[in-house]
């Protein structure tokens, strides 16, 4: 069973700064790392492979530093990880991502076949989870979203059987193979990644592509120029303020006491304003 993994390298948003004249992300006050969802889909391939067999290959679409998050699978445990990296691709929105990685996945396709696509839910920086259903829409495959638990594959029969959030629970649906699945974090733990595994992603360099390797690219749909959005405005959440620090170290009861008259006294106030804020 071929596996193939999009993976995209994002900064770290735990510690990013938004640049405050232009309220952009200041990508360089954070380090770059694998996005986390990724690293799910990585886990989840390489233990489905452990079961069925065949092999798991890695696809990102990003500048060369993005090599490292491909590492960083191969250390999961991936066998094979390849780059699309070109400045022709750059500036791409979600439409234009999907389409040079859709045009990659061809090519691999060609070569080798794949039975599966896994995608992370959605990259933390750009936070779109447009990017998985695009890729799925253009291979004419069942795109399965938001999957905490593969249920059951059965490769000869070209079966999966997956369950999926929803918003009041859980469902369990069944597709065809192919398809491509988008992952949350709960469907496994990431394991450390045994020492073998370390040595050959140390020395592993993967195989990186540009357009001129791509088969019948259409040039428009590529990079700014395949990009019909715009980004408008952004800007940071405003702050929220009021906030109070509870002075009754340690002692629950009083500080819960607090609490709730503080929270009965704002709705007295809200009350009073005639509901407004
Ligand atoms: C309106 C708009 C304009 C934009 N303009 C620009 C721009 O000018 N320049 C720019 O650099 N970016 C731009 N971006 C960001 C860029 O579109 C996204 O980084 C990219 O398309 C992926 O979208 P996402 O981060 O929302 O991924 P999501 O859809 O949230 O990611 C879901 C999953 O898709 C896969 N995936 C996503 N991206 C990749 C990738 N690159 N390689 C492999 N797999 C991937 C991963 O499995 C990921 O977990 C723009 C985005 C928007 C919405």
């Amino acid at each position: 069973m071929n596996i193939l993994v999009c993976i995209k390298q994002v900064p770290d948003t735990k510690i990013i700064k938004v640049n405050p004249k232009t309220n952009t992300l200041d990508r360089s006050s954070a380090p770059a790392i694998l996005n986390p969802y990724d690293a799910h889909a990585v886990e989840e391939a390489v233990r489905l492979k452990k079961i069925h067999g065949g092999k798991v290959v890695v696809l990102s679409m990003g500048p060369p530093q993005a090599k490292e998050a491909i590492k960083k699978c191969v250390e999961i445990g991936a066998d094979e990880g390849y780059l699309i990296s070109d400045r022709r691709f750059a500036g791409a929105d979600t439409l234009a991502t999907s389409y040079a990685l859709y045009k990659a996945i061809q090519k691999l396709m060609d070569e080798d076949g794949i039975d599966l696509v896994l995608c992370g839910k959605h990259a933390i920086d750009g936070d779109t989870g447009q990017v998985g259903p695009g890729i799925a829409r253009r291979m004419e495959i069942p795109p399965l979203t938001n999957v905490i638990k593969v249920e059951e594959v059965d490769p000869a029969e070209k079966m999966i059987k997956v369950r999926r959030k929803i918003e009041n629970g859980y469902e369990i649906i069944q597709s065809t193979l192919p398809c491509l699945l988008t992952v949350e974090k709960e469907i496994n733990e990431v394991a450390y990644s045994p020492l073998p595994n370390m040595l050959r992603a140390a020395r592993y360099n993967p195989i990186v592509w540009t357009v001129d390797d791509l088969k019948d690219v259409d040039m428009k749909q590529l990079g700014l120029k395949g990009s019909p959005t715009i980004v408008g405005k952004m800007w940071p959440p405003a702050k929220s303020d009021g906030a109070q620090m509870l002075d009754d170290e340690g002692d629950v009861k009083k500080q819960a006491e607090k609490i709730v008259s503080l929270v009965l006294e704002k709705r007295e106030l809200f009350e009073a304003k005639g509901g407004e804020r």
